[in-house]
């Protein structure tokens, strides 16, 4: 499978290889290493789910009542990174069926950023300018429970067939304003490299397409699914850009280490989407800890999204001060870099919306008011 170290040195080694719980203790290393067994491997049930943590009352009543609606599927390397015995482990909260779940709010909306209303051709949303986003699967190898498209994700019945594949790139083939197509699904790295591969070089061939993104979360729930043969396969579509999706420092293994390697190796530029969720990363502290790790492994913090108002996540949400608390956390006291842009995808299909702590105190004709990041107070002045 091609799974061989590719950067070898003394950042890499402050990345620990995630533990082996006792159930997979004797798996040989080219099954845990090679992404089709953990595909296959999948934790799907209670039974298996148990052999790993201690599951509590909450999370068994949870998972009977709500994976008809969106199936629970764990990667064995990611359960790996639970702690068994904290139901509230951030691993655990961003994967195991919880009863908040259950309780729909009646601001909760099924599809709350119009992704449904501004598809001119099933499976293309076109909503900027000069962008769209391109879905292209409904699976993805771990099911995340605060998924914003649960209505479609990990319902087989609405996968993108090949004939919708075909009218989407037609669309964007016909649509020369379009220069940048966000591809996404579920998880795009769902679909064989051949696919993906058919996807790049169709666009590709399109002159008005300057650039192209892999939205995924494989980095994080499944990283032996970067294969250096698929890195390379990506090398021949430059410019490539992979997001992903990190949300706490404990996902920040040596594993993801070398998964982005093989990206940034073959001269992908990775980009992070995290989403502000309660009890896993409502906290600067553990936000900063994350951006750091992130950038340590050559991924750049862009986005942290304000937790969407879709249905049966609410359990999730935080009050929109915390992101601003975080950003004010994070503004001068660590690199910029290390800073991404908060923002709110705006219910109803309005775009994303970018939220900064107040650092214009005032305006008075051309004399600025601004305070830094320590308060302290500066005027700046036009000519
Ligand atoms: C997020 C998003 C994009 C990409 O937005 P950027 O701000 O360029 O990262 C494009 N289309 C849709 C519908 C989106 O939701
Ligand atoms: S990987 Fe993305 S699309 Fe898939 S379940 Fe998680 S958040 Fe949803």
């Amino acid at each position: 499978m091609g799974y061989n170290i590719v950067t070898k040195n003394n950042v890499r080694d402050r990345f620990a290889p995630a533990p082996r719980p006792e159930i997979w203790k004797d798996t040989p290393d080219k099954d845990w290493n090679n992404w089709i067994w953990q595909q296959q491997k999948r934790i799907k049930s209670m039974d298996v789910l148990e052999k790993v943590v201690k599951v509590d009352d909450d999370e068994r009543n949870a998972f009977a009542k709500s994976h008809e609606m969106f199936n629970m599927g764990i990667t064995p390397y990611y359960a790996s990174l639970m702690d068994p015995n904290d139901p509230n482990c951030p691993i655990r909260l961003q994967s195991v069926p919880k009863s908040g779940e259950l309780n729909i709010l009646p601001m909760d909306l099924e599809d709350p950023l119009g992704e449904e209303r501004d598809m001119p051709v099933p499976g293309v949303t076109h909503r900027y300018p000069d962008r769209v986003l391109f879905y292209t699967t409904h699976n993805c190898p771990v099911y995340c429970r605060h998924c914003t498209r649960k209505r479609k994700v990990s319902d087989p019945s609405s996968s993108a067939a090949n004939k919708q594949l075909e009218d989407g790139l037609a669309y964007i083939e016909s649509h020369k304003e379009i220069r940048d197509v966000v591809i996404s699904g579920g998880d795009p790295l769902s679909n064989s490299d051949d696919r993906l591969e058919y996807i790049l070089s169709r666009l590709r061939a399109m002159d008005h397409i300057q650039v192209f993104r892999i939205g995924t979360r494989n980095l994080v729930t499944l990283p032996q699914r970067i294969t250096d043969s698929f890195a390379q396969m990506l090398s021949k579509y430059h410019p490539v850009f992979v997001h992903t999706h990190f949300n706490h420092p404990k996902e920040c293994t040596q594993e993801t280490f070398d998964a982005v390697a093989r990206l940034a190796n073959a001269g992908c530029v990775v980009n992070n989407q995290m989403v502000l969720l309660k009890g896993v990363n409502d906290d600067a502290k553990i936000v900063k800890e994350l951006n750091h790790k992130l950038l340590m492994m050559r991924v750049r913090p862009y986005y942290i999204f304000q937790c969407d108002m879709s249905q049966g996540i609410s359990h999730f949400r935080t009050p929109v001060e915390k992101g601003l608390e975080i950003i004010e956390n994070l503004r001068g006291w660590t690199s910029g870099m290390a800073v991404p842009h908060y923002v709110i995808d705006a219910p109803g299909g309005g775009g994303k919306i970018p939220l900064l702590p107040q650092y214009l105190e005032k305006r008075e004709g051309k004399k600025w008011h601004l305070r830094n990041f320590r308060n302290q107070k500066f005027v700046y002045e036009e000519p």
